[in-house]
């Protein structure tokens, strides 16, 4: 670099030092420490921030991609340091945690902006942030979490509110989706759908009594659970419009939640009509991705019998599954005979495990229970391997999604009948394909 270069360079950075400070450190100074990062070879952008920092500078100087500047949260991937955003709060909730022993309290929520939205949590039990907050967020992170990116607002992030009007209002804009589409993390959404079922119950909010309504709908692509937090006055086979509602994750099923901020509107019962509400069907990845579903089917070949299959006892105090007869709760205890399948079931997209209880795992046997106690457990398991193993299989159930992964309670189940001709066909032309 030439010495003109460099002068021009400093003269950069004292500029956007603010007076007092500029007062404090020496063109000198300045030029030594410029050139010393370009001997190590720091890019001249980042170098010159840096000591803008350094000696309290007041103006962001980089031309290119500096490190303050913001990112819209739909380009936002996956393990990114020094993540600044502008956006505003669309839920948060404390939540107590335990770590190692100690008792803390910390944040999680859904932030939104004009490009979408995306779950949060923050780690300091401080935070001093409401819904609707408009707020510009710096130095915070991301992660995977099954399968979507979280933000995570940890020690060094800084948070502070600032004017509405920053935002576009298109941020504030509920967008549409469709059931299937619910996923838990999803804030503003807009979902028009028909109630299937709804339940009243009366809830304790900080020591108030409270109503809420709770129930399924369903639109012509899936069916979802859903809770209000306010008396729409909504009512069974109503079609609706919801708009500003959220997805949060309620036992590990995606559940659209709404409270007096939404708006919900009731349209004419013929937009969605209930003969066009069929049961979803879709791949495992999308289950997985979705992290849980109310009431789907999957079809995919069984790749594995796990262990705990068969026939097994159950204590006959909680219903627990004895260990070499003792229950982890009630210790050694009289057990009581059960039959089941634990299932893993993959369709070439994602695989998930399932669990079978004794009237499915009768039908798919074609064995009651006391049949298979008669028989001795290796006996079993072989018979249960030639008659499921390697097997097209239909399960309908509720997916539900944890740290664990995802894995579905079944409700029904049927082996699939592969046309042999048709699978030979299909197989023989992928052959070819490879060749
Ligand atoms: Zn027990």
């Amino acid at each position: 670099m030439s010495e003109e270069d460099l002068k021009s360079h400093v003269d950069d950075i004292i500029n956007a030092l603010s007076e007092k400070s500029e007062k404090e450190v020496t063109r000198e100074e300045l030029e030594k420490e410029l050139s010393k990062f370009i001997e190590y070879g720091v890019p001249i952008d980042q170098a010159k921030q840096t000591l803008i920092n350094k000696f309290g500078g007041i103006a962001v100087l980089t031309s290119t991609g500096s490190s303050s500047e913001r990112t819209l949260i739909s380009d936002l991937q996956p393990n990114e340091r020094s993540v600044n955003l502008l956006c505003h709060i669309i839920t948060v909730n404390p939540k107590e945690i335990t770590v190692k022993g100690d008792n803390r309290k910390i944040f999680y929520g859904i932030l939104g902006d004009e490009s979408g939205t995306i779950p949060f949590t923050a780690w300091n039990s401080d935070l001093d942030v409401e819904k609707g907050d408009v707020v510009e967020i710096s130095n915070a992170y991301t992660r995977d979490w099954q399968g979507t990116v979280q933000l995570n607002l940890g020690d060094q992030m800084n948070i502070k509110k600032t004017d509405k009007d920053k935002l576009p209002e298109s941020a504030f804009e509920a967008k549409e989706f469709k059931v299937k589409d619910l996923r838990s993390g999803l804030g503003s959404v807009d979902v028009t759908a028909r109630i299937l079922e709804i339940n009243e119950r009366e809830v304790n909010v900080s020591g108030e009594t409270k109503k809420v309504f709770s129930g399924t709908i369903a639109d012509e692509t899936g069916k979802a659970q859903f809770t209000s937090w306010h008396d729409f006055k909504l009512k069974d086979g109503d079609v609706v419009r919801i708009t500003g509602g959220y997805v949060k994750s309620w036992k590990g099923i995606p559940q659209l939640t709404f409270d007096e901020r939404a708006t919900v509107k009731k349209l004419d019962k013929s937009k969605i009509p209930k003969g066009d509400l069929k049961l979803t069907k879709m791949p495992i990845h999308m289950l997985i991705e979705k992290r849980g579903a109310l009431d789907v089917e999957v079809e995919g070949t069984v790749i594995e019998i796990r262990p705990g299959s068969g026939v097994i006892m159950r204590c006959a105090e909680c219903n627990r599954a004895l260990q070499n007869g003792e229950c982890s709760i009630h210790g050694k205890i009289n057990g009581k005979p059960d039959l089941r399948l634990k299932l893993v079931v993959d369709d070439g997209t994602g695989s998930i495990s399932s669990v079978l209880n004794k009237e499915l795992t009768e039908k798919l046997l074609g064995k009651t229970l006391e049949e298979c106690k008669k028989m001795n457990e290796d006996d079993l398991i072989n018979e249960i391997n030639k008659t499921l193993f390697a097997r097209k299989i239909s399960l309908r159930g509720n997916a539900l999604g944890d740290e664990f992964g995802t894995s579905m309670i079944v409700k029904d189940t049927k082996l699939v009948d592969v046309d042999v001709k048709e699978e030979a066909e299909r197989l023989s032309q992928e052959l070819e394909e490879l060749l």
